[in-house]
């Protein structure tokens, strides 16, 4: 364990933090303290954004090329350090080391797609908009920009944005999750090496005071937080009061529909990792499952159940199972444990049928852990608690529906839109299914539809409050305002 606290990186210094307090950052697989986290006051965070804000009149009119080359050098760097970095991911967070390491190389490649602003940052023209008269769009910065990260992906979250801005000549602070502060701490002493000029990036430590204080300050021009629903309305609603831009992605209940022709064996096989990796903690894992027809939900609950017990659940740094691809490691906090026991206990209230029990699990070396074994509910009810409610862990619920047209009624008429999934053979189903299921991002036979960094990564309804989503050329959009000139030159007078 660091005794001192983590330091905040503002105007190209590392500082110590002026803070309300300190936290724990613990590892939630031992319970060992791996450093103190400060809750940085609202006057550090504006010491943050009045650096940014002073940086970005030069960094804007930094020639495009120029402005990709510390994204280029950072690039080597992070891919020289990538396995250190999954180690810290797996330390703060839980996931297993494969998981993490899948996490390390998203996230370069989205510095990857970064690099390409100077063709992907390019403008629109359009000669003879009118008779003599042209018009262009001019994709220009903003000025400061700001992130808050959520603590299930602390290195990839920030690279949806932060490159992007940054490449298209805006300055950025980043606030990353208390509860997982270490791998961005490590990611801006490569950034600090980089070559960026003073002020262009900044990383401020704390909690949602932070965020409450890049919304009122005025400089910033906009936030992009990922993270709870709940937490995403509310920093919508005060953006929307001080005019500044938001994108703010929420939380989910990712459904995968399982019809009468699809190969259910290979559908469970995807299944279990699409709820179970992570402990069931991604934004795209499935926690929902709609099976079609009676013999479909029979054979998908049997099989199921089967192989849910075959999921090894353990610390994910225990040499033993460091090698395996599936290990399900711990969830994140005693108090994420203990409101996922508080769903469970909810939906036996309920009536639906406990089929696999993931409490009380037991891991050797793991009792100051928070460790919750594969949890599977079937008999469960549309729109019951159970099946409304994001409970973010390894609890899985099997409805049964009885057409193609009951399940997508199923999945439409729920609250999130984040993900959704269906196996079938059929490209009519198939086709059908992501054509009218209101969802932001669907797969085919695929347990986790999550986008490659060249494609926009973002839900709909209640899983996404912004219009733009995160990731490639689309989140350029939110970071640059199209201006558009419209022109014409009189001839010259003879
Ligand atoms: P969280 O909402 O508790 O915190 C997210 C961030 O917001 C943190 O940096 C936190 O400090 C800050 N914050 C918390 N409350 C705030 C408030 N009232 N005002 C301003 N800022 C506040 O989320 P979490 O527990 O860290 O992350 C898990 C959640 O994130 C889940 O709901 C998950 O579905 C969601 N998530 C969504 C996506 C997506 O792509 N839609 C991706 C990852 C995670």
């Amino acid at each position: 364990m660091h005794d001192a606290p983590l330091k905040n990186y503002i105007d190209g210094q590392w500082v110590e933090a002026e803070a309300a307090g300190l936290l724990p950052v613990e590892n939630p697989g031992t319970g060992a303290v791996l450093g103190q986290v400060p809750l940085s006051s609202a006057e550090e965070a504006g010491r943050a954004v009045v650096a940014a804000g002073a940086a970005f009149p030069a960094w804007s009119r930094t020639p495009a090329a120029r402005r990709v080359e510390p994204l280029f050098r950072l690039l080597e760097r992070l891919r020289a350090d990538e396995e250190a970095l999954a180690r810290i991911i797996t330390e703060e967070n839980g996931k297993s080391l494969p998981d993490a390491r899948a996490e390390v190389k998203r996230l370069i490649e989205n510095c990857e797609v970064a690099c390409a602003l100077p063709v992907l940052g390019q403008g629109d023209t359009l000669v003879g908009a009118a008779e003599g008269i042209d018009g262009a769009v001019l994709r220009l910065p903003l000025g400061v920009f700001t992130l808050a990260a959520p603590f299930n992906f602390p290195g990839m979250v920030p690279f949806w944005f932060f490159p992007y801005a940054v490449a298209a000549g805006n300055t950025y602070v980043a606030k990353p999750s208390e509860q997982t502060p270490l791998t961005m701490q490590r990611i801006t002493s490569h950034l600090d090496q980089a070559g960026l000029p003073r002020g262009v990036f900044n990383l401020v430590h704390g909690d949602r005071r932070v965020v409450e204080a890049f919304i009122a300050h005025p400089l910033p021009k906009g936030l992009s937080l990922v993270g709870s629903s709940r937490t995403c309305r509310a920093v919508a609603e005060q953006c929307a009061r001080v005019h500044k831009r938001c994108q703010a992605m929420g939380g989910a209940k990712n459904h995968l529909v399982v019809l009468p022709d699809a190969r259910v064996d290979e559908a469970v096989r995807n299944m279990i990792s699409s709820c179970f990796g992570c402990a069931g903690q991604r934004c795209m894992a499935a926690s929902a499952i709609v099976a079609v027809g009676a013999a479909t939900y029979a054979a998908v609950c049997e099989q199921l159940v089967q192989a849910c017990r075959k999921v090894r659940v353990a610390n994910p740094l225990d040499p033993a199972v460091a090698r395996e691809a599936m290990v399900m490691g711990p969830v994140i906090s005693a108090k994420a444990k203990a409101f996922i026991h508080t769903m469970i206990e909810t939906g036996l209230r309920e009536g639906a049928r406990l089929a696999v029990d993931g409490r009380g699990v037991v891991v050797p070396g793991g009792e100051r852990g928070h460790y919750v074994g594969p949890t599977v509910f079937t008999e469960v009810r549309p729109g019951s608690a159970l099946h409304r409610t994001e409970i973010f862990g390894p609890v899985v619920v099997v409805l049964r529906a009885e057409s193609f047209d009951e399940a997508v009624r199923i999945l439409n008429c729920h609250e999130y839109g984040n993900g959704a999934s269906i196996y079938t053979q059929s490209g009519y189903w198939a086709r059908r299914f992501k054509l009218e299921v209101e969802c932001g991002m669907i797969g085919i036979n695929v347990g986790i539809p999550a986008p490659v960094a060249y494609l926009p990564f973002g839900g709909m309804k209640g899983s996404q409050f912004s219009d733009i989503k995160a990731q490639g050329r689309a989140v350029l959009d939110f970071f640059t305002e199209a201006k558009v000139v419209t022109e014409r030159y009189w001839p010259e007078a003879e």
